[in-house]
């Protein structure tokens, strides 16, 4: 597509009628109410768009994007999206997807993030220093893979420090907890095999977590 908001528009009409011609009454439907199953928390980057790697429909997936796909407790805009999804959509997973390829992954190693952006990703620079030294023992390309797991890890673990998340597990009610990675290069997903569905899974996946 080219930078032509003409072009977007008319992708749009086509994208709408398209849906429309397979079930007439979808949007009509979908316009009084949204009850998705999932909140997923993912890097704003365009090439990692959550509803269409997942293979979604408008509807079923309630999404956050960042820089980093970040989680931090003093982030109004980060926790207000998992109070709504939890607390009023009553979402009951929730994916914290990182991807291979990451600009802010990147940005930290090679210490190019300036200003704003520094500042934004200041918990992936103390990651990295925190797992320097095995790090270190890798290849430059595996580095940055692991640093981006590491990265999906931490924010795992800031989420499930959440007073939305917490309540929710206090309150006995379910909520699932996945960490995944996207690969750029083959469009495929990557369970990292960490599924938190209560304060004791999140205390021994803290127990064997590096941060
Ligand atoms: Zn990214």
């Amino acid at each position: 597509m080219k930078g032509d908001i003409t072009q977007l528009i008319e992708n749009n009409r086509a994208w709408a009628e398209e849906i429309t011609s397979r079930d007439p009454m979808f949007f009509e439907q979908l316009s009084s109410h949204q009850s998705p199953q999932f909140l997923w928390i993912g890097c704003s980057d365009s090439r990692v768009p959550p509803n269409q790697i997942a293979g979604a429909l408008p509807g079923e997936i309630f999404t956050h994007q960042n820089v980093g796909n970040l989680v931090q407790l003093n982030d109004v805009n980060c926790m207000s999206a998992v109070k709504f999804a939890l607390e009023e959509l009553e979402v009951a997973n929730i994916v914290l997807c990182g991807h291979y390829g990451c600009g802010a992954i990147k940005a930290i190693i090679e210490n190019t993030a300036e200003g704003l952006l520094k500042k934004w990703l200041e918990p992936i620079a103390h990651l990295y220093q925190k797992n320097k030294i095995e790090l270190s023992d890798l290849s430059a390309e595996l580095a940055y893979k692991r640093l981006v797991e590491l990265n999906v890890l931490a924010q795992v673990n800031s989420l499930c420090r959440s007073s939305s998340v917490l309540d929710r597990w206090t309150n006995k009610n379910s909520l699932n907890i996945h960490a995944l990675v996207y690969d750029v290069g083959n469009g495929f997903l990557k369970d990292l095999g960490v599924k938190i569905s209560s304060k004791d899974d999140l205390f021994e996946f803290q127990r064997s977590a590096y941060f």
